[in-house]
């Protein structure tokens, strides 16, 4: 099939299409369009590298804590969020889920989990009967999370489930319908929305501290190593989807989302596909976009596999600029304003984003409290995705309705 045969219908319709689309006529593997996606399985890893491994298991500090099932332990689950487990007030880890039996036995032991609380992929429907686990968290490569969340509503448990939400809409949708089904919460794990200069940036963005906004820009980026889709889910589009949109510049996305309080009108964007780079045989080094708010604003979004590293966003307004950098790393972050005078803002330490997330999902789940972060916003977010990928594809501005669908 060519690629410049296919309707954008069908490329919707086919659930991860758009990514597709966008590969198909940028490159003459039209051929691998709608590569099947059954081809993707969850299975188990090794080790990654500088993980520490708790000491002495830490216990749940409240009555009601909400228990946890990890699924998928790899750099994201070990090096940052089981350990600040630890910092939460309402959460703990009540079960693992591993396709590596070493790691289930190492990770199981350090963190006090019991023996019949550690899964694996085949063994994860058994998780049904279990009554410790309240909530399913889901951080496996992103082409896994629309199964891995389907089973887990399927299993009558709450999901937490990573960014970005899918690898399509129409995957995000089927999300929504099975969380609903079930009548359980699905959160999606944008913890810029738990940390203390990005919610500050929010309150000061609507207060107008800027003035009138005009501009924004935001940059993700960093170089990544030789590597090919062999060795690496996040250079497999099956897995990855286009790449650094979905995995670093999502948080460019939502920044521009928070920030301006506005959804875009329209959308132009260009993407970069090096030939013969093995990290990109499937997936674009860069993606740049930029959108028109209805206010008049626009926003200027990159990302990048292959440039040096940045993270920042910079709105600038009439009467100002507030200017994040880095703006949604781990920790260390920085916020200034500059205008007639230069303010530099000390919201709080960004590393509590990762327990005060923890415990959002713990308040929804016990208290049944709104979810700041649900599974529409995911939808939103992977409908602007897929935009982006359309209007770099067909070399056109797309133009956007209120709930980011596309027009026409
Ligand atoms: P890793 O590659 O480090 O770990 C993924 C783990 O998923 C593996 O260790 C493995 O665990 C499991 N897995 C199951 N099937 C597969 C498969 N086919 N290929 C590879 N791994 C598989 O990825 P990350 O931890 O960096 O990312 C995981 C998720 O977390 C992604 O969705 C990513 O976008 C998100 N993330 C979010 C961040 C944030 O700041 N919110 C930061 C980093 C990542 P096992 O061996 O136990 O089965």
């Amino acid at each position: 099939m060519e690629g410049d045969r296919v309707t954008r219908r069908r490329f919707l319709e086919a659930g991860g299409g758009v990514t597709g689309l966008s590969l198909a006529l940028t490159t003459s593997a039209g051929a691998a369009l709608f590569q099947s996606r059954s081809e993707v399985r969850a299975a188990g890893q090794r080790m990654p590298d500088g993980v520490e491994l708790p000491r002495s298991p830490s216990l749940p500090k409240r009555s009601n804590s909400v228990g946890f099932a990890i699924v998928g332990l790899g750099d994201y689950a070990l090096n940052q969020m089981m350990p600040r487990f630890n910092q939460a007030e309402r959460a703990h880890v009540a079960a693992i889920v591993s396709g590596n039996p070493e790691k289930l036995s190492r990770v199981g032991d350090a963190y006090g989990v019991p023996r019949s609380a550690r899964y694996s992929y085949e063994s994860f429907q058994d998780i049904a009967r279990d009554d410790r686990v309240d909530v399913v968290y889901i951080v496996l490569p992103s082409g896994l999370h629309a199964e891995w969340t389907t089973r887990a509503f399927a299993a009558g448990k709450h999901v937490l489930c990573e960014k970005p939400m899918a690898l399509s809409s129409a995957e995000c949708k089927r999300m929504i319908a099975a969380s609903r089904k079930a009548n359980r919460k699905l959160m999606i794990a944008y913890r810029s929305h738990f940390e203390p200069h990005n919610l500050q940036a929010m309150e000061l963005m609507a207060q107008g501290v800027a003035g009138q906004l005009r501009l924004l820009r935001t940059e993700q980026s960093y170089r990544m190593g030789p590597t090919s889709p062999t060795e690496n889910w996040r250079v497999r589009r099956a897995l990855a989807g286009g790449g650094p949109l979905e995995d670093l510049g999502i948080y460019g996305i939502q920044a521009a989302l928070y920030l301006s309080r506005e959804m875009p009108e329209s959308i132009s964007a260009t993407t970069l596909q090096p030939s013969g780079d093995p990290r990109f045989s499937e997936i674009f080094a860069q993606v740049t976009s930029q959108w028109r708010f209805p206010s008049g604003a626009v926003a200027q979004l990159a990302t990048s596999y292959d440039s040096s590293g940045s993270n920042s966003v910079r709105a600038r307004g009439t009467s100002g600029a507030l200017i994040m950098d880095p703006a949604t790393n781990y920790s260390g972050q920085r916020m200034t304003l500059e205008g007639r005078e230069r303010r530099e803002f000390r919201a709080g330490d960004p590393t509590v984003q990762f327990a005060r997330q923890l415990d959002h999902m713990a308040d929804a789940v016990r208290d049944g409290t709104r979810i700041r972060t649900p599974g529409e916003m995911g939808l939103r977010d992977l409908r602007l995705i897929e935009a982006t990928y359309l209007s770099a594809a067909a070399g056109r501005t797309v133009k956007l309705n209120g709930d980011a669908t596309m027009r026409g």
